[in-house]
């Protein structure tokens, strides 16, 4: 896959599982509608008001195991115990078309893009203003059980360090200041 002569950007939003990021992609694909979301594979359950094909393509261990072997990851992971990967196919697709690229991705997939695009991918860590906060937020989500909510506690606690490596940071404590600062950054990215 070649990654020269790339027109459209590359942005790559990671956080702590619950920190709010799925929240405010929502928000910036409607605000920003000539960015696309790269929509992940996964063998993670779905959650009720998911969209397999639109959320992530939901698949089995079986198939993702097969895709691996075939190459047809860009980058993957094993994130909380779940695969995920990024589609080669889908991404060699919207560059050709010079398409502005999102990506939601975990610190490992985040510097697997940076290794893969360098400076062409911009990456945003987004903080929760703390691991209590975090905690709450996971469980008024009520979308995991508190067995996978504590491995979600554990690996955000490692994530956390690596928060000031990144391009820009930002802190979701008040979710419109968060989003306006997210905004911004998007702006900028796409007028560079
Ligand atoms: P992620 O995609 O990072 O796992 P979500 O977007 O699903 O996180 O957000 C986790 C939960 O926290 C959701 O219930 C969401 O409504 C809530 N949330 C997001 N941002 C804030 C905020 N700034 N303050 C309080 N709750 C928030
Ligand atoms: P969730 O299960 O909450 O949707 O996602 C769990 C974690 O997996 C999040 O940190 C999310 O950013 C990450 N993730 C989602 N898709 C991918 C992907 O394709 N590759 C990698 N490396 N991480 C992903």
């Amino acid at each position: 896959m070649s990654n020269q002569g790339q027109i459209g950007k590359l942005i790559v939003i990671v956080a702590p599982s619950g920190t709010g990021k799925s929240t405010m992609i929502k928000r910036l694909k409607i605000d920003f509608p000539s960015i696309v979301e790269s929509v992940s594979y996964t063998t993670r359950p779905m959650r009720p008001g998911e969209v397999d094909t639109k959320s992530y393509f939901f698949i089995t261990k079986e198939e993702f195991t097969v895709m691996r072997a075939n190459n047809e990851f860009l980058e993957w992971a094993e994130v909380h115990g779940n695969f995920y990967g990024t589609s080669k196919n889908f991404v060699e697709k919207c560059l050709n078309e010079g398409m502005h690229l999102l990506f939601d991705l975990d610190v490992q997939g985040t510097d697997s893009m940076k290794d893969y695009f360098g400076k062409k991918a911009s990456v945003i860590f987004i903080s929760p203003p703390s691991v209590e906060e975090l905690e709450k937020r996971l469980r008024h989500r009520g979308t995991e059980n508190t067995q996978v909510i504590n491995i979600r506690l554990t690996n955000a606690r490692q994530e956390l360090l690596r928060k000031n490596d990144f391009d820009f940071l930002i802190y979701n404590d008040d979710i419109e200041n968060a989003y306006q600062k997210l905004c911004e950054i998007t702006q900028e990215i796409l007028g560079r």
